[in-house]
């Protein structure tokens, strides 16, 4: 796997972190920066594997904390379905719900925030007395680039 960075994500979660007075550690910074280079999701097994090549003496609890911060922080989803993780495409947005497609052949994850939708979810559970208080919105299915070439 080829990890190609971006800096310009990593730059923006450094000055997040530094007004809101967090620390983002190396090891922190090195989690997001794997999640962010590829669009696929990774899971926790994945990220420990490519941590491991710059950081040898990485262990799960290095990573398990890692995404914990950054989920706190904003910056990534955590793909339920698949038990992986994303980085949020605004991740100096607001708290938001995001609609994910996921692809089941490329794994490739696309997310969504429609306001539209969340807002009919809420009414549809307020015609039952129901408060909503998380969602977890994702749809899996064929993303256009392996519907138009299947491998
Ligand atoms: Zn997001
Ligand atoms: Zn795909």
């Amino acid at each position: 796997m080829v990890i190609k960075l971006d800096n310009t994500q990593t730059q923006q979660i450094e000055e997040i972190c530094a007004a809101r007075g967090v620390r983002l550690t190396t090891q922190r910074k090195r989690v997001f920066e794997l999640i962010c280079a590829s669009k696929k999701s990774f899971s926790a097994y994945e990220l420990l594997e490519e941590l491991k090549k710059s950081e040898p003496q990485a262990k799960p609890p290095t990573v398990y904390r890692a995404l914990d911060f950054l989920m706190e922080q904003g910056f990534i989803h955590r793909v339920e379905s698949t038990n992986s993780f994303i980085s949020c495409g605004s991740c100096n947005g607001h708290e938001h719900f995001s609609h994910l497609l996921i692809c089941d052949k490329c794994n490739n994850v696309i997310e969504l925030q429609s306001d539209t939708l969340v807002s009919l979810l809420t009414n549809n559970a307020e015609q039952h007395g129901f408060q909503i208080q998380t969602h977890v919105i994702e749809s899996h299915g064929i993303c256009q680039a392996c519907s138009s070439h299947p491998m």
